[in-house]
């Protein structure tokens, strides 16, 4: 059914939408294909992680329409900006829908792209580099290594739940207790307490090695590093924010910090 050539790729057409993954942050790490669509964009409808860096490659006439969410206060609600790509769509516009990171991995591009096709409008999906992949690659974490762990979850740390401070039991913190999987929650710095203790709760050692990368791959990236029971004292310390991801598990420490000389320069 999904037989086709991939190495035929499909114009980008007025009257449709792109769905493209921006990185978290670099420019260097966008894909060709996402330049290729940025270079196109009419309009683009672009999120709170697309960096400065990346809005300067769009053509100086693109109109520019942010939708950024912050947690609490959602700027523009989900069922808007799926509105706002088919309302654009429909004057007949090269819509660029720019998101950070990978648009299907806590992206919500799934759901923009399942309601343009409800509404005929068709998108192209461009895959951009999560930031699980690039932040940890950048401050010398390698996700998996051999003996150390064999396996890799991303999770949400967007705790859902009927009443605030409720721990969402729908969360599997089971799958989590393996000493040798890596495990990176993406939006988990405003629950790292709930997280922390949840994770400890499965069996998982307190003194497992903990990583916090702040803007991961832009200029004012920072790292820190600490046993997990100790995480939520750096947040408090160094006063981290949004965006961070937190990365949990014996490959943080395959690489001393000394060795990271430069954001994803590894010097002897
Ligand atoms: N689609 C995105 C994720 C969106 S969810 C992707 O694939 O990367 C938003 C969360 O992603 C943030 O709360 C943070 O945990 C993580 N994130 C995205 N960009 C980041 C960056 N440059 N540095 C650190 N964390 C980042």
């Amino acid at each position: 059914m999904f037989n086709f050539n991939p190495s035929h790729k499909q114009a980008f057409k007025q009257g449709e939408v792109a769905l493209v993954g921006a990185g978290p942050g670099d420019p260097d790490l966008l894909t060709l294909q996402a330049f290729r669509f940025i270079k196109q964009a009419e309009v683009v409808i672009y999120d709170r992680l697309v960096s400065e860096e990346i809005m300067a490659l769009l053509p100086d006439n693109c109109e520019k329409m942010y939708v950024g969410k912050m947690q609490a206060d959602h700027r523009v609600p989900q069922d808007g900006i799926n509105q706002l790509l088919v309302d654009q769509a429909r004057l007949n516009k090269k819509v660029l829908r720019l998101k950070g990171g990978d648009p299907f991995v806590f992206g919500r591009g799934g759901e923009e792209a399942q309601f343009l096709l409800a509404h005929q409008v068709a998108c192209h999906i461009v895959p951009g580099m999560t930031a699980a992949s690039a932040c940890t690659a950048y401050v010398g974490i390698p996700l998996t290594h051999r003996n150390i762990s064999q396996s890799c979850t991303f999770i949400t740390g967007h705790l859902q739940s009927q009443k605030e401070g409720a721990v969402n039991t729908r969360l599997p913190w089971h799958i989590l207790a393996d000493p040798k999987q890596t495990v990176v929650f993406y939006m988990g710095v405003k629950n790292l307490p709930t997280i922390i203790n949840e994770i400890i709760a499965t069996g998982r050692s307190a003194n497992t090695p903990a990583a916090l990368i702040y803007k991961g791959t832009q200029k004012d990236q920072q790292v820190y590093k600490g046993a997990l029971a100790e995480l939520n004292d750096l947040v408090i310390q160094h006063n981290i924010k949004p965006p961070t991801l937190i990365v949990i598990g014996e490959v943080v420490n395959v690489f001393d910090e000394h060795s990271l000389k430069n954001i994803g320069y590894l010097a002897v």
